[in-house]
């Protein structure tokens, strides 16, 4: 079996495959691969099977590219990268990472969220700059964040345990959206649901977005919607970047609509809105939300688990079904 990886994994994945006996190729640049050199190093074998990324457009020229491939396995929880319905057309069977990052990215979501609200990458940078002259009593005013209100928007498995960490630690109230009742949720944590994403905006003094990317859900937060919110209140995204109108956002940052905002993903990355990076009230990090050992390596063994699985003729336990 030949196995093409489009970029370099934590070996623990790599050498699953290889133990198997598994022909493993992996894209030597340690960087993304344009669609053209993916589509180049594709026709070089028949590979059976590709390890790819959420960085990859997976699209019906890559398979015409790779008609010996028989699995899409996307080292990623979301794959919004990939045409999934092409690839069931076509007996391709596409696989995702999901559980093994949860922890990691609620964490990250919840540090992006004290970040802002407590206002510590503008204290650190004030600091860092020579302006710190003695304690000042009306300086760098933050969000008292106990008993606040914390709105959940996709109570799956990564806002579920964002919900957890802030009622837990920070005895917040959670009410949360999603297209489905989370009883658990609810049993759990009181949370409360609200039936419309307006209705939650509105009373939430932190949004925080778990959504997948969807036609459904692009622009989720789009102008009108950040207009809901309280003035004091902050957007937290760590789900995927056009969940978001970038600009809007901007704009709603600029003009104080919103107090602030914590983001690891953007609407076209690796760039940013204009201006974006100019505010004082937004905490930005690149994408690194499940950046921990235990997460990577996670998601390497679910992703070479899937790839064996299929080989061996079983379904793997992470393929996607729409
Ligand atoms: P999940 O499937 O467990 O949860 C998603 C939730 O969103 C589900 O409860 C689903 O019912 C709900 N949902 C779907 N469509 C909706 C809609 N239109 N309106 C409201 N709710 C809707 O997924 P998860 O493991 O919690 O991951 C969530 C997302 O986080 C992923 O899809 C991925 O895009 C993103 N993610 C980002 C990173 C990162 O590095 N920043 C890492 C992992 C996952």
């Amino acid at each position: 079996m030949k196995i093409f990886i489009t970029q370099r994994i934590p070996e623990i994945g790599i050498k699953m495959l290889q133990g198997k006996g598994y022909e493993v190729d992996v894209n030597p640049e340690d960087r993304i691969l344009t669609k053209e050199e993916l589509l180049t190093a594709l026709k070089a074998k028949p590979y059976d099977a590709v390890l790819c990324l959420l960085t990859n457009p997976i699209d019906a020229e890559v398979f015409d590219a790779s008609p010996s491939t028989k699995i899409f396995a996307n080292y990623a929880v979301g794959y919004n990268n990939i045409d999934v319905a092409e690839a069931v057309k076509r007996g391709i069977t596409i696989t995702n990472t999901p559980g093994a990052l949860t922890d990691s990215v609620a964490e990250h979501t919840v540090a992006l969220f004290i970040s802002v609200a407590l206002r510590i990458v503008e204290a650190d940078k004030y600091l860092r700059a020579g302006n710190y002259k003695g304690w000042e009593p009306l300086g760098f005013f933050g969000l008292a964040m106990k008993g606040k209100t914390v709105g959940i928007l996709g109570a799956g498995r990564i806002g579920f345990r964002v919900g957890q960490i802030l009622h837990k630690g920070f005895e917040m109230s959670v009410i949360y959206y999603d297209v489905k009742k989370n009883e658990e949720f609810e049993n759990d944590l009181g949370a409360v649901f609200y039936d419309s994403p307006e209705e939650l905006m509105k009373a939430s003094d932190v949004v925080s977005v778990h959504v997948p990317l969807l036609d459904s859900t692009k622009h989720l937060i789009n102008e009108e919607r950040l207009k809901i919110m309280k003035p004091t209140a902050y957007l937290i995204n760590t789900s995927r970047g056009p969940v978001v109108d970038e600009n809007a956002l901007v704009s709603a940052l600029k003009n104080g609509v919103i107090a602030g905002a914590g983001l690891d993903v953007f609407e076209n990355e690796p760039k940013l809105a204009d201006g974006l990076s100019d505010l004082p009230n937004v905490v930005i990090t690149p994408h690194i939300a499940s950046a921990t050992v235990p997460a990577r390596e996670g998601m390497a063994i679910l992703v070479a688990q899937d790839i064996i699985d299929l080989f061996e003729g079983k379904v793997p336990v992470n393929k996607v079904v729409v």
